[in-house]
């Protein structure tokens, strides 16, 4: 039996390598100055998910929902083992909150079809909420398990993970189709040079239109027919916009959201002055209350 499993992976600024102001004045992240990275625990859901594929045999299919130029992640992910891609891409999706992006994730997964296992990161290093793998859970009616660390089992109707929890792991049997958030436990595996060399010339058609732009036929026309030669040799990423995945666009995007990112902070701490704090419950019940009222806490 061959598995289908759901990969879903998120392009993220790199924190770590701010080269510019990070945010915009009206509070949205200035992307220009922030490199596009793949989410790095999503590295280890696809990890697990070829891991799945060498031990069980697997069809891996990744999806993300971003901007045109997320693809990179896409490619990132072919150049690893992945089978199949998908391009959740529209401005009808921008400025999501967790709900409408699980949402629309729920839209992708409903228009793919069969599926046996969804992996998905246990959290992005930039919204931070890991709360997109449970809901998108929630919206499929579907059993989920958090915090996997491997795969102990998968046959045609469960699988068996092994899960982190504090202090130690447990074991559990969920029947399949299911949804699992991957930790950071294995070691993603390099990207491969022969599918570098196979990969490179992946597009959208998006990415096809712009590097085409001005020449001397009309884009349509090349289009399709570029379209069709990179479909041939399973190069063409497929590109789906919200009303191709069938979502409501009530629900997607800065629409669908209820929460929104007000303004973001960079906080710096600063070494500086220390202080003694009394080892007492009252010295503790003191330094609490000073965190909260500086806002370094709550
Ligand atoms: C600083 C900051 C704070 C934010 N705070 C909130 C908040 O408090 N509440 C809120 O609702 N939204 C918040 N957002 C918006 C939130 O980042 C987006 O909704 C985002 O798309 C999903 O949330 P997340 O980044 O927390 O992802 P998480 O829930 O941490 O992601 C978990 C996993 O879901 C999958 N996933 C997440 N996004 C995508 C995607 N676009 N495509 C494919 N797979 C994906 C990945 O596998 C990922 O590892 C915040 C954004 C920023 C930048």
């Amino acid at each position: 039996m061959s598995y289908t499993v759901l990969v879903f992976v998120k392009q993220v600024p790199d924190t770590q390598n701010i080269t510019g102001e990070a945010m915009k004045p009206d509070g949205t992240v200035n992307r220009a100055a922030l490199p596009a990275i793949f989410n790095p625990e999503d590295l280890n859901a696809l990890e697990l998910a070829l891991q799945l594929k060498d031990r069980f045999g697997a069809k891996v299919v990744v999806g993300t929902m971003g901007p045109p130029n997320a693809a990179e992640v896409l490619r990132a992910s072919l150049y690893r083992g992945a089978d199949e891609c998908i391009l959740l891409t529209d401005r009808a999706f921008a400025g999501a909150d967790t709900l409408a992006t699980s949402y629309a994730l729920s839209c992708c997964v409903k228009k793919y079809g069969e599926y046996d296992l969804i992996l998905c990161g246990r959290q992005a290093i930039d919204g931070d909420t890991a709360q997109v793998g449970p809901q998108l859970a929630e919206k499929l009616d579907i059993p989920q398990i958090a915090y996997v660390e491997d795969v102990v089992e998968l046959s045609n109707k469960k699988v068996v993970a092994k899960r982190r929890i504090d202090g130690g792991y447990e074991v559990l049997e969920c029947p399949l189709p299911a949804m699992m958030t991957v930790i950071d436990a294995n070691e993603p595996r390099p990207m491969a040079a022969k599918r570098i060399m196979k990969y490179k010339r992946a597009r959208t058609k998006f990415e096809l239109t712009k590097e085409h732009a001005g020449a001397n036929y009309t884009d349509a026309e090349f289009l399709v027919e570029e379209a069709e030669k990179l479909a041939g040799k399973g190069l063409l990423i497929n590109e789906w916009t919200a009303e191709y995945a069938g979502a409501d666009k009530e629900r997607i995007g800065l629409l669908g959201s209820p929460t929104k990112v007000k303004q973001i902070q960079s906080v710096v701490l600063t070494g500086g002055d220390a202080k003694n704090v009394e080892p007492s419950e009252a010295g503790v019940n003191d330094l609490i209350h000073e965190l909260i009222e500086d806002h370094t806490l709550g």
